[in-house]
C-alpha cells in the first residue's frame, strides 16, 4: 500500500470513530458495557476483516493496514480492545486450518455473520507458563472431551466461535513440554451447559471471563492442524498480536499527547500558558519521542511480518515499548492536566486505566526481557 493509501484509509477510520465521542465511551465504561454499535460499524465498513484474504470474503490487506486501523480508533479516544482479536485471532486457522474449515468459517468471519474473538489460553494456575495449563480435551471416537479452567477470557459473550488451547496429552507424558498440546475452533452456540462463563470485574471495561468446561464435546473436525503441535499453532499467531497492540499503544500514547498539547497551551496559570514552563513541556516532548522510537520498530516489524521475514524479535521489542511510551504518556498526561486528570469528563483517567492493560497483557513485559535475554543475547535461562 502506498502512502498516500494509507493515508486515505486512516482518514476514513477517523471519521468513522468521530461519530463516536468521549461521551459514548464514558458512557459504556460506566455501564461497563459492551461497545455494540462501534464494532458493528467497523465490521460493516470491512476493517476486521482486513487480514482475511479476498478468496475467503476479507479485504486481503496487510498487517500495515491492520496496524494504522487499531492505531487511528485508540488515537480518536476508542478502545479497540473490544474487536481486536476479530482481526488476527482468525489467523491461526487460515494458517494452520484445512481447506474445508477456511471454506467452512472465514467467509462468515470476514462478513461478520459470525464472531471469533475469543482466545482461550491462559489459566489460573498457569498464568504465564502457557505450557502448564491442565485444561484437557480428551479423544473420544469423532469428538474430544474438555474438561478444565481457564481465566481472563475476553469476549466471549460476544463471540459465535472461540480458539482453544487444551492439553491433549498430560504434560508428564510428553518429553518436550511445548509438545501434547492441541487447538480447537470451538463453536459457543452449541456449547450448552458444558461451558460456564462468570465475568472478572477488571478496572478498565473490558469484557473478560473465567470460563469452566465441563465435559464439552468439540468435534474432532474442530481441531486445527496436527494433534500435540497446538502450542506452534498458538506461537505463530502471537507476533500479528504483538504487532496489532503495540499499535493500539501507539494510538493510546498519541491520544495523550495531542491532548497535553492543546492543553498545555490553553490552561493559563500564573498569567502563562502551563507549556511554557519546561516542567511542563519537556516530559510532553520526552514522552513524543518514545512514541517515536516505538513507531519505528513497530513499522520495521509490519515491514518483516508483511514480507514474510521472521519478526519475533520485532514484535516482542515493539510490543514493550509501545506499551511503555503509551504509559508515560499516560502519565505526563495526568500531570499536565493537574487536578482535571481526575475529573472523568476530560477521558484523560479512562485512558490512564485502559493504557495500563498493556505492559501485562497480552504478554507480560517481563517475559518479553526474558525472551529478548535469552534468545536474542544467549543469556542463561530463567525458566
Ligand atoms: C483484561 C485482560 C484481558 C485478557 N484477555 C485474555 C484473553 O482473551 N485470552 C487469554 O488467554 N488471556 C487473556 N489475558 C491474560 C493475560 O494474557 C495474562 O494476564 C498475562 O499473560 C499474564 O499472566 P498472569 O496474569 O497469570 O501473570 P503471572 O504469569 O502470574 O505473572 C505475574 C507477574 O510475575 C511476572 N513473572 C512471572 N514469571 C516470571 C519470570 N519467569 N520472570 C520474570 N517475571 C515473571 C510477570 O511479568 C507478572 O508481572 C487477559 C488479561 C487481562 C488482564
Amino acid at each position: 500500500m502506498s502512502d498516500e493509501l494509507e493515508a486515505e484509509l486512516r482518514e476514513q477510520v477517523r471519521k468513522l470513530c468521530k461519530r463516536y465521542p468521549e461521551d459514548y465511551w464514558q458512557e459504556h465504561d460506566r455501564a461497563r458495557t459492551y461497545p455494540e454499535e462501534f464494532v458493528n460499524e467497523l465490521t460493516d465498513a470491512g476493517y476486521l476483516a482486513c487480514l482475511i484474504p479476498e478468496t475467503y470474503g476479507g479485504s486481503g490487506l496487510g498487517m500495515r493496514e491492520a496496524a494504522a486501523i487499531l492505531e487511528e480508533i485508540n488515537r480518536s479516544g476508542g478502545s479497540a480492545a473490544g474487536c481486536h482479536a476479530q482481526m488476527y485471532t482468525m489467523g491461526t486457522l487460515l494458517r494452520h486450518g484445512s481447506d474445508e474449515q477456511k471454506e467452512r468459517w472465514l467467509p462468515q468471519i470476514a462478513s461478520g455473520a459470525l464472531r471469533l474473538q475469543a482466545f482461550a489460553v491462559t489459566e489460573p494456575d498457569a498464568g504465564s507458563d502457557t505450557t502448564s495449563i491442565s485444561t484437557f480435551a480428551e479423544r473420544d471416537g469423532d469428538r474430544y472431551i474438555v474438561t478444565g479452567k481457564k481465566t481472563f477470557i475476553s469476549r466471549v459473550q460476544q463471540s459465535d466461535l472461540m480458539v482453544l488451547l487444551a492439553r491433549t496429552t498430560p504434560r508428564e507424558k510428553v518429553t518436550k513440554r511445548t509438545a501434547g498440546l492441541s487447538v480447537f475452533v470451538v463453536d459457543l452456540r452449541d456449547a450448552g451447559d458444558a461451558v460456564r462463563v462468570q465475568s472478572v470485574e477488571t478496572m478498565i471495561n473490558h469484557e473478560t471471563n473465567e470460563v469452566f468446561f465441563d465435559g464439552l464435546e468439540v468435534p474432532a473436525e474442530n481441531r486445527i492442524g496436527e494433534e500435540g503441535e497446538g502450542f506452534a499453532y498458538i506461537l505463530s499467531g502471537m507476533n500479528a498480536e504483538r504487532i496489532l497492540l503495540a499499535s493500539e499503544s501507539i494510538g493510546d500514547a498519541l491520544f495523550f499527547i495531542d491532548r497535553c498539547q492543546i492543553y498545555a497551551n490553553e490552561r493559563i496559570v500564573f498569567d502563562r500558558p502551563i507549556g511554557q514552563n519546561q516542567g511542563v513541556q519537556f516530559p510532553i516532548a520526552e514522552a513524543y519521542i518514545r512514541t517515536k522510537a516505538a513507531t519505528a520498530m513497530r513499522d520495521q516489524a509490519v515491514a518483516l511480518y508483511d514480507g514474510g521475514e521472521p519478526c519475533g524479535p520485532a514484535a516482542n521489542m515493539c510490543k514493550l515499548l509501545a506499551s511503555e511510551a503509551a504509559w508515560e504518556a499516560a502519565n505526563v498526561a495526568m500531570d499536565t492536566f493537574g487536578g482535571y486528570g481526575m475529573a472523568v469528563e476530560f477521558g484523560v483517567e479512562r485512558k490512564f486505566r485502559e493504557a495500563r492493560l498493556y505492559l501485562v497483557a497480552p504478554v507480560a513485559n517481563n517475559l518479553i526481557l526474558s525472551y529478548v535475554g535469552q534468545h536474542l543475547l544467549d543469556l542463561p535461562r530463567s525458566f
